[in-house]
């Protein structure tokens, strides 16, 4: 059986999780960890958890919405701290891609949660996009650990993450004919990987066409085992492992 550590199920993008999750079970997808990245997803993923017992879910605020409510959104997670579908504080980060005009705003949501996930010693969930140094600077004041999804750097900076205690998230990024991101990849431990999709972006190769679902993580694990030269029972196996161990499930 293999998860996809990383998903975002609002109905925005899937109006029929049940048969989203037949066609994940179909290629031996049988869990899932769906992200929020906003207020207004928070509910929404408390909803989807509370209806499949194989959802699970972590509750966010991703930086381009880091002008949502903030204590609402804390008041949600406390209030959710004993719920056991709820798994990570996440999608969290700092994402410079489309400028650094409110870096400062981004920089405060992201440590105020990153505070709260140590205080409440929960996984995190990191999303960063062209902002390695500063994600780097942020995690380092505090006592956390987790995963850096989408990872998208350098060898070197991966090692630096796993070094702090976190694991690495790969996903359709590195089918993509012209990503380098494959040979960092393969570098990287096993047992320090997760696989992730982010459906409904960044769909693997042959597929690219198509919106991204949980099925095909498995064409992930397979692309994953062919550059590591490994087999795919291996990679199934570790990595399903490694879910475990990172969220506690
Ligand atoms: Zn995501």
């Amino acid at each position: 059986m293999l998860v996809d550590s990383h998903c975002h199920l609002n109905k925005e993008f899937f109006d029929n999780i049940d048969k989203l999750r037949e066609d994940a079970f179909k290629s031996r997808v049988g869990m899932y960890i769906s992200a929020a990245d906003s207020l207004s997803s928070c509910y929404e993923m408390l909803e989807l958890a509370s209806l499949y017992e194989d959802i699970y879910i972590a509750l966010g605020i991703h930086p381009e919405h880091c002008n949502d409510d903030y204590d609402e959104y804390e008041n949600i997670l406390i209030s959710n701290l004993n719920n056991k579908k709820l798994v990570a504080i996440g999608e969290i980060g700092l994402d410079y891609y489309y400028g650094k005009d409110n870096k400062e705003q981004q920089i405060k949501i992201f440590e105020r949660q990153l505070a709260l996930a140590e205080k409440y010693n929960m996984p995190v969930v990191v999303h960063s996009r062209d902002a390695t140094l500063d994600t780097i600077e942020c995690l380092k004041k505090y006592k956390v650990k987790g995963v850096i999804h989408c990872f998208s750097g350098s060898l070197q900076t991966a090692l630096e993450y796993i070094k702090m205690g976190f694991y690495i998230g790969v996903g359709g990024v590195m089918t993509f004919k012209k990503a380098n991101i494959k040979e960092v990849i393969k570098e990287i431990p096993l047992d320090r990987i997760l696989l992730e999709t982010d459906s409904p972006f960044l769909t693997p190769e042959p597929y690219r066409k198509y919106r991204n679902e949980p099925k095909y993580i498995r064409i992930i694990a397979e692309y994953l085992a062919n550059i590591m030269n490994i087999d795919i029972a291996e990679v199934s196996k570790v990595t399903r492992k490694n879910v475990k161990d990172v969220f506690d499930i």
